[in-house]
């Protein structure tokens, strides 16, 4: 085996939602707060423009960086990022997993730092891992989730700044400050930045600030985005960025050699998608929000810590009175058939934690409250 993968665990969020389909196989009524996918179905509108290229027989390969007519809706979108940029720094990956794997390949060097804030998303820290380079978890204030020093944290091996908001697995949403520390820091010794935005529409409160608009940040910063949480879109496996020419270029020589390009019809969906009617983002977000404050007054009835999060359908509760936050997952799926991932696996900060995805029906929320109640 490649000594590449020594230290690199498999991804947590699979492993678990892999764990409680399994039990659901053995016909056990399991309640999936694991795996963060919208469970709706992709809006029609969508559907009927990637049915249409099928029929139109768009189904060859299409450029590597992604079919021009979507990456000039993706130089549109991200005007409202305050992103002015050309098509030919863009880059359309299959899914924004791959756009941040790509990246990450295509700026670090062995013996490099990059920084993340930690509780991070799990796939971050083993793509750098895999760049030969290593991840530094800077923590974020316990109260909520938002970073407070980062400067002692820089060396001189320090290349990148992870930022992801609003956060996976938080949720927390970073403000003006917050990005403004972080983007004069990134100046002041340097450094590039990738902001994983793909969060950016599943927001109840205060507004999303791309870190790329700020001063002097758009040629340092690499802003990705996708389709999978706004459009629930997940297994279309679609997902973009843009960044200075140099570094989609280097991308997408590791697209070349390994995925070619996005999926063509899917493409054509992601085109109706951006340019069509964001109404069925808004409803989405709508019945999001309804159930994100069903679970967090649910759980702070039964005296469980969570902040209400801005954004994401991601909670992330302290359970520390109950044991760690890998204890309390064991005992919720053992004992109640109740699928959560630990907080643990999002970094050190995240042990007496648990990350409760509540993109389910609320009456499936609800039944998960009852038997959450029950075990703890
Ligand atoms: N970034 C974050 C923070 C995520 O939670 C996800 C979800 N898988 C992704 C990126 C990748 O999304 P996808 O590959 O489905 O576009
Ligand atoms: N992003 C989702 C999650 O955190 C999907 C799984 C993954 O990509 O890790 O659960």
């Amino acid at each position: 085996m490649s000594k590449r993968l020594d230290g690199i665990e498999e991804s947590a969020t699979f492993r678990v939602a892999d764990l409680a389909n399994k039990l659901k196989r053995t016909g056990k009524d399991v309640i999936s707060f694991s795996l963060g996918e919208p469970d709706f179905d992709t809006p029609l509108h969508i559907r009927e423009s990637a049915k249409k290229a099928l029929d139109e027989g768009k189904t060859h390969y299409t450029p590597s960086a992604g079919i021009s007519e979507l990456r000039e809706s993706i130089a549109n979108k991200f005007k409202e990022n305050g992103l002015e940029v050309n098509p030919n720094e863009i880059i359309v990956t299959p899914g924004a997993k791959q756009t941040i794997f790509e990246a990450i390949q295509a700026v670090l060097n062995e013996g490099e730092e990059a920084i993340l804030f930690e509780p991070a998303w799990v796939s971050y820290g083993p793509c750098i891992k895999l760049a030969g380079a290593t991840p530094v978890g800077v923590p974020v204030r316990d109260e909520d989730f938002k970073p407070y020093d980062l400067v002692e944290w820089i060396t001189k091996k320090t290349k990148m700044i992870i930022v992801n908001t609003p956060c996976n697995p938080t949720g927390a949403v970073f403000d003006r400050s917050n990005l403004k520390m972080i983007a004069d820091i990134a100046i002041d010794h340097e450094l590039l930045v990738l902001s994983d935005e793909i969060y950016e529409k599943i927001l109840y409160n205060g507004e999303h600030l791309s870190i790329g608009q700020f001063d002097g940040m758009q040629d340092r910063t690499i802003t990705i985005n996708g389709f999978s949480k706004t459009y629930a879109m997940t297994g279309w496996r679609l997902g973009y960025a843009t960044a200075p020419k140099k570094i989609i270029d280097s991308m997408l020589k590791l697209q070349q050699h390994s995925t070619s390009c996005a999926t063509s019809f899917a493409q054509y969906g992601g085109i109706a998608a951006l340019d069509g009617p964001q109404e069925c983002v808004t409803d989405m977000v709508k019945e999001f929000k309804a159930r994100r404050d069903l679970i967090v007054d649910g759980l702070l009835s039964l005296g469980i810590k969570c902040n209400k999060p801005d954004g994401t359908f991601y909670v992330f509760p302290n359970v520390s009175q109950f044991g760690t936050g890998a204890d309390v997952a064991e005992r919720l799926l053992r004992d109640a058939y109740v699928a959560v991932t630990p907080g643990i696996a999002f970094g050190p900060p995240g042990k007496d934690y648990i990350r409760i995805s509540y993109a389910i029906s609320q009456a499936r929320i609800s039944e998960g409250l009852d038997r959450i109640q029950k075990v703890l």
